[in-house]
């Protein structure tokens, strides 16, 4: 049987200060905060996500901050740009809410058959906002700020910037559901047609380009979305059959993981839809109060008071 995954899960990310980090994505870009817990691997460090309203798979963009990380290096081996779906008609509003927020940016451009203007976080991690035809109909989160005319429906791409993209090709088509759209000069479009929002990713060939250093704004990892435990576990053997080096399944309380990397040097992640972020928290509860797994509830107390005010 084939194996295939539906598109992008979520995207994690690393930056500096957490209270920059939280206020550049909830009250600049209009994000929702959707789960505050910690790093399941080092509890003194938050794990913040981002989302639409209702918290779903493909609007996710999650971030470890790292009060005195230096700052990482853009380049090859990297998930470089993490693109946004916006709606028509929105760049106005964002031109000019950019200005007044004094955000690092470019001029809208073209690209394939969409406008996208590109913004740069506090950290310098690079976003595209896009404007395409396709239709998305996310949920998307309201402020007082930014209204639904405007607001951000979740991703749309995540761009890879590698030095040979023989082998990243053939891992998208070959198991993780993906084909070949449409290319130009160095930018290779692959679309999941699984997926319903969330589906595309670019690989642009670079080999003349410096290596990246992934730090302070630079993405982690990027999880592509699989419906079950019996999904996932039917891409762990073809992966491992494939000769990738792949972990076993790690429960991540929201979601169940498998991680590799791919060849290109970006690592990769599995993650299943179910439970999903309303396992601890209803709609409105949600990213209001500090979730901590199991294994560190008894120590509440003491790492709440060593995390970093927000
Ligand atoms: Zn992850």
């Amino acid at each position: 049987m084939k194996t295939i995954t539906n598109g992008i899960h979520h995207i994690t990310a690393i930056s500096g200060n957490a209270k920059s980090n939280l206020d550049f994505y909830t009250k600049f870009l209009g994000l929702k905060l959707v789960k505050k817990t910690v790093n399941f691997d080092d509890p003194h460090t938050y794990h913040l996500y981002y989302a639409n309203r209702t918290a779903d798979p493909g609007t996710l963009l999650t971030f470890f901050p790292w009060e005195n990380i230096v700052k990482g290096i853009r380049g090859t081996g990297q998930a470089t740009e993490i693109q946004y779906s916006v709606p028509k008609d929105s760049f106005d509003f964002w031109l000019n809410r950019i200005k007044e927020h004094n955000i690092l940016y470019n001029k809208p451009s073209q690209r394939f058959d969409e406008e996208y203007l590109t913004i740069l976080d506090n950290d310098g991690l690079k976003f595209e906002l896009v404007i395409s035809n396709d239709k998305d109909e996310r949920e998307p989160f309201i402020t007082d700020d930014v209204n639904e005319s405007v607001a951000i429906r979740g991703f749309r791409n995540i761009t890879l910037t590698l030095q040979n993209i023989d082998k990243t090709s053939k891992l998208l088509t070959d198991l993780l559901g993906y084909k070949l759209k449409e290319e130009k000069v160095n930018r290779f479009r692959f679309v999941n047609e699984n997926a319903v929002d969330a589906k595309y990713i670019d690989l642009v060939f670079a080999p003349g380009e410096q290596r990246g250093q992934v730090a302070g704004g630079s993405v982690h990892h990027v999880a592509f979305r699989v419906k079950n435990d019996d999904e996932q576990m039917m891409l762990h053997e073809k992966l491992s059959d494939a000769g990738y080096h792949i972990t076993p399944q790690i429960d991540r309380k929201y979601f169940k993981s498998l991680y590799f990397r791919e060849p290109g040097g970006v690592l990769f992640e599995i993650a299943t839809d179910p439970p999903g972020m309303m396992v601890d928290e209803s709609i409105d509860e949600l990213g209001k109060k500090l979730q901590l797994p199991e294994i560190y509830e008894s120590r509440r107390l003491e790492i709440e008071k060593r995390l970093p005010e927000l």
